[in-house]
């Protein structure tokens, strides 16, 4: 097996959990280097650190896959998805769940959504791609699903070599999937839906609104296929209108909606959030609760200045639309954007609004997607709750 040796100052950040060694952290490589082979790992000092997968074309050149001597086949992923299952069911999350989070999981660049009896996989990184068939295997093993489908149309997969691809990995089924979620239904696209379909990470935060929401006039951007305004008229608000620049996404939230019985409080429209932000606040128009849920807003490091312009912004428009003692729910799911900075830009939103606010919730993603400490691409979701009122 190649052997990768590793720098000396990069051992302790290895040693201390994190699967990521980037090209340029290496000493010496012994042997020869084929895209996704596994490799064994060592510290400049001759210890073993690790096996994992290598690729010399990817920035990140080896992701580890294990800390100990064993072999990596099928019985290995067998092992750890069987043990991310068992996660989620200790957890409390087995309908719908992220059955795997990637290097959470310790399956880097691997995530697995379970929609009831339907999976989506993604692979996202060459040494992971090569095991898609063990995979799919071991979900049937372990599941017997009604299908699989992988939605790999993922640009990141380009960095690594991959081509972008979707389609069934298992017999053709219809891709329009019905899950529950806190008592709604709700319909799952995850052929042309985005990223696996659905977001699941917001599971828990959609019932966080369940009391601020009652008999108020809610104004939700950044819809989707609006799982969060149906929950809201689902928990008693009087009017709903949600706001997605997609069409697509407007039409599945008016079928949801309709699925709910719920379609004569909610009204979706295919418009830019930031324009009826900015609109709406000049008219006046007045609102008790307002949520965002915006896309990523950066994905590098450089653009991480104009994001939180862009956060500060719909904020604080969102914020000037609120009667006095109203609600702002407001969620950021970059984590290149911290928690505190992501704090202080809405502290900041609401000075030059001239608004005083209160904390009512600060969360992170639902629990079926863990956070590993030091681990900081999977701190990734902020989801805040305040009172706003005027001074
Ligand atoms: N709240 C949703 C997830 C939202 S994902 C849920 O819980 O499932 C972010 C959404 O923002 C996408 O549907 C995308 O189409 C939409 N979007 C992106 N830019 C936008 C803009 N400028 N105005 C309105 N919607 C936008």
């Amino acid at each position: 097996m190649t052997k990768v040796y590793l720098k000396r100052k990069i051992a302790p950040r290895i040693a201390n959990g994190h699967p990521w060694v980037y090209g340029n952290e290496t000493e010496k490589i012994v042997g020869e280097v084929r895209p996704g082979d596994i490799v064994e790992v060592y510290y400049w000092d001759q210890k073993f650190a690790g096996r994992g997968y290598i690729n010399p074309q990817s920035q990140i050149l080896v992701r580890l896959l294990t800390r100990k001597k064993e072999e990596i086949n099928e019985a290995f992923f067998y092992n750890r998805i069987m043990e991310a299952w068992n996660y989620r069911r200790k957890t409390g999350y087995t309908e719908n769940c992220r059955l795997v989070f990637g290097e959470a999981d310790l399956l880097p660049a691997l995530v697995i959504d379970k929609f009831n009896d339907y999976f989506v996989i993604q692979t996202l990184s060459m040494g992971m791609d090569v095991w898609k068939p063990t995979i799919v295997d071991t979900l049937e093993k372990i599941f017997s699903p009604k299908g699989i489908y992988e939605r790999n149309d993922v640009p990141v997969r380009e960095l690594e070599g991959l081509p972008m691809q979707k389609g069934f990995l298992s017999v053709p089924f219809d891709t329009n999937i019905l899950i529950n979620e806190n008592g709604l239904k709700f319909y799952v696209d995850i052929e042309n839906g985005q990223k696996t379909g659905y977001f699941l990470d917001q599971q828990d935060n959609r019932r966080a609104i369940q009391h601020i929401v009652k008999d108020a006039e809610v104004l939700g951007a950044f819809t989707y296929t609006g799982t969060f305004e149906i929950h809201a008229a689902h928990y008693g608000a009087k009017k709903v209108t949600g706001i997605d620049i997609s069409e697509n996404a407007v039409a599945q939230a008016n079928r949801n909606a309709q699925l709910n019985g719920l379609d004569s409080i909610c009204t979706f429209e295919a418009m830019n959030a930031f324009d009826v932000l900015k609109t709406w606040g000049k008219e006046k128009r007045q609102y008790d609760v307002v949520m965002l849920d915006p896309p990523a807003f950066t994905k590098s490091r450089e653009n991480i200045e104009k994001a939180l312009t862009g956060y500060k912004e719909i904020n604080l428009r969102g914020m000037k639309l609120l009667r006095s003692g109203g609600f702002l729910v407001t969620s950021s799911c970059t984590n290149l954007v911290h928690p505190g900075l992501f704090l202080e830009t809405i502290e900041a939103a609401a000075r030059d609004a001239g608004k005083r606010i209160r904390q009512v919730c600060f969360n992170t993603q639902s629990a079926d997607h863990p956070i590993v400490w030091g681990l900081e691409n999977t701190n990734y979701l902020k989801f805040l709750i305040i009172e706003v009122s005027d001074r």
